[in-house]
C-alpha cells in the first residue's frame, strides 16, 4: 500500500467518526451521513491536527471540500475555523442571578461589598470574557444565563418556506413568546429568515428547532452577513427547544439565514433571534411584574424563559437554593451522551475567608471507586485552580490557595448530572476587602478568564488519542 493509500484508508476510518471531525471539513471530505449510534464520542480537535499533519507529511492532496450550496450565488460558503477546543461542549453556569419567589425578590447574594454583587460579577465575567474566549477557541458553549448583556433583541419566524410537510407546536410549550406553530419541512425544503442586529453592539445570532428522530443529522444554516456566508451544521435530532448560538452579528448589520438539509431527514424551521432582550419576571412576593434584562436573570428564570421543560426549572419546593439544582438538571437535560462535555460553575466566595477554592463532587485521580467523571472533574479543577492562583499570586504574594476540595454542592452533583465532569470555582472572597479589590480589577478579570480557558485547554489536550491512531 502506498503512503497515499494508507492515508486514504486512515481517512476512511476517520470519516466513520464524522461526529468528531465535521469541524475539519476543509481537510476531510464530508462523509455520507452515518447514524448517530455508529460513532463513539470524541473531540474534533484530537483529529484535525493529526490529519492535517498526516496529509502534509505524506504530500497527499486533501479531498475536495464540500460543494457550496446551489443558492450561494457569488458568495463563498465556508465552515467556521476549527480551534483547539473544537469538539468540546462547555456548560457555563455563572453563579446566582436576579430571582423572584415566594420568599424574596432580588439578587441571591445581594450584599455588595467593595462594589461586588456576586450575581452580577459572575454574569459579566461569563458574558463579557469567558464565553467569547472559549467560543473563539472552537468550543461549543452553552450558558445557564443569557450571554448577551444587551436589552435589545430581534426575533423572527421564517420569511420564506419551501416544501412544508406540516406545522407543529413544541412540547412542552415553554413560556417565551410564541405566536405561531413551527414548520416541519420535507428533506428538500428550505427556510429563510431576515433580521437586523440591534445597533448598540455586536450580538449573538441564535436559531432553534424542534427535535425529531427522523430529522436531518446534518442540517445546515447558512448565515450571510456583509456578503460573507458561513455554514453551520447542526444535528436536528437533538438539542430541540434550546436557543443555539451560531455566530455574532455586528451592530446594525442585516443577517440572512437559510436552512437546508443534507437530504437524509426532515427539517424544523423555528424562530431566529439576534440579541439578548428583556423578560417580564413575575414576583410572587411583591405581586407585580419586574422587567429585567435577560442576562441578569437567575438560571431557573432564564431557562424557563428560553423554553426548557418545566422539570429543569421548577422542582418541588421553593426558595433560592433551587436555582443551583436547576443548573445541574439543565446540563443533564441538554447534554447528549455522544458529545464530550464539561460544566464550569463560576462563583465568588463569602463568609469570612480569603483566597481561591475549587470544588468537585468526588476528588480522585485513580482507583476502583474513581469514576471517569470524578477523574476528569479533579484534573480540570486542578488545572484551572493552579492558573487562577497564579494570576492572583502575581498581584498578592501570599494569595491563599485552598486547593481542590470535595463538596456535595447541588450544581456539581453527580446524581442529578452523572454524565458531565463538573467543577465549581470560587475565585476569591467578595466580602474580603483585599480579595475584592483584585476581583473588580478589569485586568485581573481578563487574566482570570484566560486562566480558566488555559486550564480547560490543558486538560482537553491531555486527553488520550483514540485507539485507531495507535496502529
Ligand atoms: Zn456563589
Amino acid at each position: 500500500m502506498s503512503n497515499c493509500e494508507s492515508v486514504a484508508s486512515g481517512l476512511q476510518a476517520l470519516t466513520l467518526q464524522w461526529q468528531r471531525i465535521f469541524q475539519c471539513r476543509a481537510h476531510i471530505a464530508q462523509p455520507d451521513a452515518p447514524r448517530h449510534q455508529d460513532v463513539s464520542s470524541g473531540p474534533a480537535s484530537r483529529y484535525c491536527p493529526r490529519v492535517i499533519a498526516l496529509l502534509a507529511m505524506l504530500a497527499c492532496s486533501p479531498p475536495p471540500a464540500p460543494a457550496p450550496a446551489e443558492d450561494a450565488d457569488s458568495t463563498v460558503v465556508s465552515d467556521p475555523l476549527p480551534g483547539p477546543l473544537s469538539g468540546l461542549t462547555i456548560y457555563v453556569s455563572a453563579g446566582h442571578g436576579y430571582a423572584a419567589d415566594a420568599l424574596a425578590t432580588g439578587y441571591q447574594r445581594s450584599v455588595a461589598r467593595e462594589d461586588i454583587i456576586e450575581d452580577v460579577w459572575t454574569g459579566e465575567f461569563a458574558a463579557d470574557l469567558l464565553v467569547p474566549q472559549l467560543t473563539a477557541l472552537g468550543a461549543t458553549v452553552r450558558t445557564a444565563r443569557e450571554r448577551d448583556r444587551s436589552p435589545y433583541a430581534q426575533q423572527a419566524g421564517p420569511a420564506e418556506l419551501t416544501d412544508v410537510s406540516h406545522h407543529e407546536w413544541p412540547m412542552p410549550l415553554g413560556t417565551w413568546d410564541r405566536d405561531a406553530p413551527v414548520a416541519r419541512l420535507f428533506s428538500g425544503g428550505t427556510a429563510s429568515w431576515f433580521l437586523t442586529s440591534p445597533s448598540d453592539s455586536m450580538h449573538p445570532l441564535y436559531v432553534r428547532w424542534i427535535a425529531a428522530s427522523d430529522a436531518d443529522p446534518l442540517a445546515m444554516y447558512d448565515v450571510t452577513v456583509g456578503g460573507t456566508t458561513t455554514r453551520f451544521t447542526v444535528d436536528q435530532r437533538t438539542h430541540g427547544d434550546e436557543w443555539m448560538p451560531l455566530t455574532n452579528v455586528p451592530a446594525g448589520q442585516l443577517a440572512s439565514v437559510t436552512l437546508h438539509g443534507s437530504g437524509s431527514g426532515s427539517l424544523s424551521a423555528d424562530q431566529v433571534r439576534i440579541g439578548g432582550g428583556t423578560f417580564p419576571l413575575w414576583s410572587p412576593r411583591r405581586r407585580e411584574v419586574v422587567q429585567r434584562d435577560l442576562w441578569d436573570l437567575a438560571g431557573k428564570h432564564y431557562l424557563q424563559s428560553q423554553g426548557a421543560p418545566a422539570y429543569v426549572w421548577e422542582p418541588e419546593g421553593s426558595g433560592m437554593a433551587f436555582d443551583a439544582t436547576t443548573r445541574a438538571r439543565w446540563v443533564e437535560w441538554s447534554h447528549q451522551p455522544i458529545e464530550p462535555a464539561i460544566m464550569l460553575s463560576l462563583h465568588t466566595n463569602a463568609g469570612g475567608g480569603t483566597g481561591t477554592i475549587v470544588f468537585v463532587r468526588n476528588k480522585c485521580l485513580a482507583g476502583p471507586d474513581c469514576t471517569p467523571r470524578a477523574q476528569d472533574s479533579t484534573r480540570i479543577a486542578d488545572a484551572v485552580r493552579e492558573r487562577v492562583v497564579a494570576v492572583m499570586s502575581s498581584r498578592q504574594q501570599d494569595w491563599r490557595d485552598s486547593g481542590t476540595i470535595q463538596n456535595d454542592f447541588a450544581e456539581i452533583n453527580e446524581f442529578i448530572n452523572p454524565g458531565t465532569p463538573a467543577v465549581l470555582v470560587e475565585f476569591g472572597f467578595h466580602d474580603n476587602r483585599l480579595d475584592a479589590v483584585l476581583l473588580v480589577d478589569p485586568d485581573v478579570k481578563r487574566e482570570l478568564s484566560e486562566a480558566v480557558t488555559d486550564g480547560v485547554l490543558a486538560w482537553w489536550m491531555s486527553q488520550p488519542e483514540p485507539d485507531f491512531f495507535e496502529q
